[in-house]
């Protein structure tokens, strides 16, 4: 069975790389959207080389200590990705994802 696997992003529909880890992870440019409960602009990244999650509003550079964004209304939860990067994917209303999955890297 080599059936092609397709993936696409659940905010824009537009094609991504497929993921077996995160199958239901916002493309780029949906990434790139993301804001906070209010509509402020927020970017994320690794706090360090060796990874961890920060979140931040583009414009003043402040940390927002949340994993949450918006992305066109649609509330999502941000996070370290397993190989580097952040990772952003939709959450269900009533079972928002876990920071901690069980084989994620523990660190101090
Ligand atoms: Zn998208």
């Amino acid at each position: 069975m080599s059936e092609e696997k397709r993936q696409y992003c659940p905010i824009c529909m537009v094609e991504v790389q497929p993921s077996s880890r995160y199958p239901r992870y916002v493309c780029a440019d949906c990434d790139s959207r993301a804001t906070d409960e209010n509509g402020r602009l927020l970017t994320f990244a690794n706090e360090s080389f060796s990874g961890g999650f920060i979140a931040k509003y583009s414009e003043t550079g402040e940390v927002r200590e949340s994993h949450y964004c918006f992305i066109d209304g649609v509330k999502c939860w941000a996070d370290e990705a397993r190989f580097g990067g952040v990772v952003i994917q939709p959450v269900e209303d009533s079972a928002p994802r876990r920071a901690s999955q069980p084989d994620a890297p523990d660190r101090e």
